[in-house]
């Protein structure tokens, strides 16, 4: 489509989670943020057969595929990204047809701020609204029965679906509810089971804050596999309680799971999830916003001593930040590399940053990358 106008264009940002780690494969709760970086797709009706997919930031070459068909396994790299939310769209029962898209995104890769997520839920909402007059195109494979026009949640569902089932990667649902329901000035407070969601203001320049990034750039080693084991360890002992899932576990249920490595697991799930409600709490009740830090400093002690998902990277910053002033301080994402927030007052922001950028040079690390998060809208169309 390089070269001509488009239909439209949609974008959805990537997200930093305030709080609440780990704990969406287990039922709970999880409060993330969109961010005011994200990815766009330019959009028009196929010119030739199949579709065609670019992006700013891959190769030139364009990945091709057929809405009608394509199926897992048909589309690799960063293609499955895209061709994932199609298939997955179609095979629900919704109406797809061939675009011509092309992708830019200011979302750093891979870097735990979900430019994944983005990619979907950009083609999602630009499919959706493109398909959403047009009656379904024939395919020629089976689909389940048409299905009526899918709201953000179920836009969600099915981007993740996508991740899961056509790219491969067992990724949980926050990602996605965080590009589609984010909301300029609010955090996103997304219950997993119900998959209920609240708004929950956090205007953090009324009150003097800011929301400090730091990309690491930690190099990510043995994430899949260590992810997977953690996933089987909390299912593991949720079985040992004898429940659905670590969402309905209590703090006095911990001494039953035997297995000292599971019971650590569980032991940070339980206590996320009452750290979440306690942030959501404090912040709904209007006290100052500070009263988290200590809250967001404990989840990265859990995440380090429990779920044992930290690198030297993660530790290291959280503790000059924390050393140089931030009210609290913790990895986010996935861990393993990734990012670190830090709830800092706006005028220390750069002090802040220069002292992790010292702590790292100190110790040899590549330089991190910082900048602050605003919450901001979710996915759209803005052209
Ligand atoms: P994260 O979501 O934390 O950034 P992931 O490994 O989940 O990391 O997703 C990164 C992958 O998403 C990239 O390797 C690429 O396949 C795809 N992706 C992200 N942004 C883009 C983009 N702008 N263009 C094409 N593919 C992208
Ligand atoms: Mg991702």
């Amino acid at each position: 489509m390089v070269g001509r106008d488009p239909a439209g264009v949609w974008a959805a940002p990537g997200r930093v989670n305030l709080i609440g780690e780990h704990t969406d494969y287990n039922d709970g709760y999880v409060l993330p943020l969109a961010l005011d970086r994200r990815a766009l797709v330019a959009a028009a009706p196929a010119s030739g057969p199949g579709s065609t997919v670019r992006s700013l930031q891959q190769d030139p070459e364009p990945v091709r595929f057929s809405a009608a068909t394509v199926s897992p396994g048909d589309v690799g790299g960063w293609g499955a990204y895209v061709a994932g939310v199609v298939w997955s769209l179609r095979t629900a029962g919704h109406p797809v047809r061939d675009l011509d898209l092309v992708l830019d995104s200011d979302v750093p890769i891979g870097a735990g701020l979900s430019s994944s997520a983005a990619v979907e839920c950009a083609v999602a909402v630009a499919l959706a609204d493109l398909t959403a007059a047009a009656p379904a195109a024939p395919t020629a494979t089976p689909t389940a029965a048409p299905a009526g026009r899918p709201d953000r949640t179920e836009l969600a569902r099915l981007a993740q679906r996508a991740e899961n089932r056509f790219v491969g990667a067992p990724t949980g649902v926050m990602d996605q509810m965080a590009a589609l329901h984010g909301r300029a000035g609010t955090l996103v407070f997304l219950d997993t089971r119900t998959m209920a969601v609240e708004h929950v203001p956090l205007d953090l320049a009324a009150r003097g804050l800011a929301l400090l990034v730091v990309d690491t750039r930690a190099p990510h080693t043995l994430v899949d596999g260590q992810y997977a084991a953690r996933r089987a360890d909390c299912t593991a002992a949720a079985a040992d309680l004898g429940v659905a899932a670590l969402r309905d576990a209590v703090p006095a249920d911990l001494d039953r799971i035997r297995d000292p490595r599971r019971r650590r697991r569980a032991r940070h799930v339980v206590t996320e999830n009452a750290r979440v409600l306690d942030v959501v709490a404090t912040l709904r009740a209007g006290i100052d916003p500070r009263a988290i830090g200590p809250v967001l400093t404990a989840s990265h002690l859990s995440l380090r001593e429990d779920f044992e998902v930290t690198v030297a990277h993660l530790d290291v910053a959280v503790d000059a930040a924390l050393a140089a002033g931030a009210h609290g301080a913790r990895m986010t994402g996935g861990g393993f590399g990734g990012c670190v927030i830090a709830l800092v007052d706006a005028p220390d922001t750069g002090a802040v940053a220069t002292a992790v950028a010292g702590a790292f040079s100190d110790r040899g690390f590549a330089a991190p990358q910082t900048f602050t998060a605003v919450p901001s809208p979710g996915a759209g169309r803005c052209r």
